[in-house]
């Protein structure tokens, strides 16, 4: 058996589909829509792969993970390396902390559709610092892997620039623009799960999706546990998401992904209860809250004890005592 675990057949399996409906719509089909939104959802589907593969390889052999890294490099639009220092380096360490280069709140603590549509953007923009200094390192310690990683961005170049020069109408409809959704959707996917959720809380800092989406793409849904034990397989996270479910914040547990955003983003911009409570404010002002009481508590501690220092300083004729 070349798989570390057997669930990833349905990777290979994704994998192998998406390839061949991209050669079915290069070579033999006209445009057909039908095939072209199916097509669409399996780039989302790579850039989920690149992200689990990332995190637990599909394969025992080294070797064929660096296979299966370009595979994906070329698909998913970019070089699938760049998880590493950007996501398991990163935001699995701090958690939509400060430092957390896909900083879901570094423009605005509001989460509403012009923030969700820039917030691709804006952290692609952050994550590039990370992806340099990891590229650095590599070239100063492991020169191996510096050219395994830059070889990605290599392949990536010809796979577009060879497809534009063969046919650039099909590059652009089969290639650039399936690339572009897919980087673009999972950025989303990030947002989604994690704005409004509370960073520092040890169970409320995700957002999950629970529904028929999670199931199309491997379980990346349950979000809180891949936070909490991001080292296990994606095929038992409905396990994990089962033994904690009753802890979770049920406002962070949402069923479909598109009522989410019918909801939140279309319906709450002029429903305003229809929008997410920010957790992360809501701690922050208890946080104030108490440190104001405490303020003020310790400041009629100081007023109690000057006061009755001022009465055991005076004497009976009235006069403090020397
Ligand atoms: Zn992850």
């Amino acid at each position: 058996m070349l798989l570390r675990h057997k669930a990833d057949r349905r990777t290979i399996a994704y994998m192998v589909v998406t390839t061949a409906v991209f050669i079915l719509q290069w070579t033999v089909l006209d445009w057909n829509p039908f095939v072209w939104f199916f097509y669409l959802f399996l780039s989302v589907a790579v850039t989920v792969i690149a992200h689990n593969h990332n995190h637990l390889p599909i394969f025992k052999k080294k070797g064929l993970n660096n296979i299966v890294d370009y595979w994906l490099t070329i698909f998913y639009g970019f070089p699938a390396f760049a998880w590493v220092p950007t996501h398991n380096m990163n935001h699995h360490n701090l958690n939509n902390k400060e430092g957390d280069y896909t900083l879901t709140y570094r423009l605005t603590e509001h989460n509403h559709l012009l923030m969700i549509l820039f917030y691709p953007t804006m952290s692609s923009y952050y994550q590039q610092k990370p992806i340099r200094d990891f590229l650095k390192n590599l070239w100063a310690k492991n020169r191996r892997g510096f050219w395994l990683c830059t070889f990605q961005y290599v392949a990536l170049a010809v796979w577009i620039v060879g497809g534009l020069i063969l046919d650039w109408q099909k590059a652009i409809l089969y290639i650039i623009i399936p690339q572009q959704l897919g980087l673009f959707a999972v950025l989303v996917f990030n947002y989604v799960q994690h704005v409004h959720a509370d960073e520092e809380s040890a169970i409320d800092h995700s957002r999950n999706f629970v529904g028929f989406l999670n199931v199309m793409l491997f379980n990346n849904g349950y979000h809180t546990v891949h936070h909490d034990k991001a080292g296990s397989h994606w095929s038992k996270a409905p396990e994990l998401h089962a033994a904690v479910t009753h802890k979770i914040n049920p406002v962070l547990i949402e069923r479909s992904f598109w009522w989410y955003i019918t909801r939140n983003y279309f319906l709450g911009a002029f429903i305003p209860k229809m929008r997410t409570k920010s957790l992360r404010l809501a701690r922050i002002a208890r946080e104030q809250q108490a440190a104001s009481a405490l303020k003020s508590q310790a400041s009629a501690m100081q007023s109690d004890a000057e006061s009755s220092q001022a009465d055991a300083s005076q004497t009976h004729y009235g006069a403090p005592a020397v």
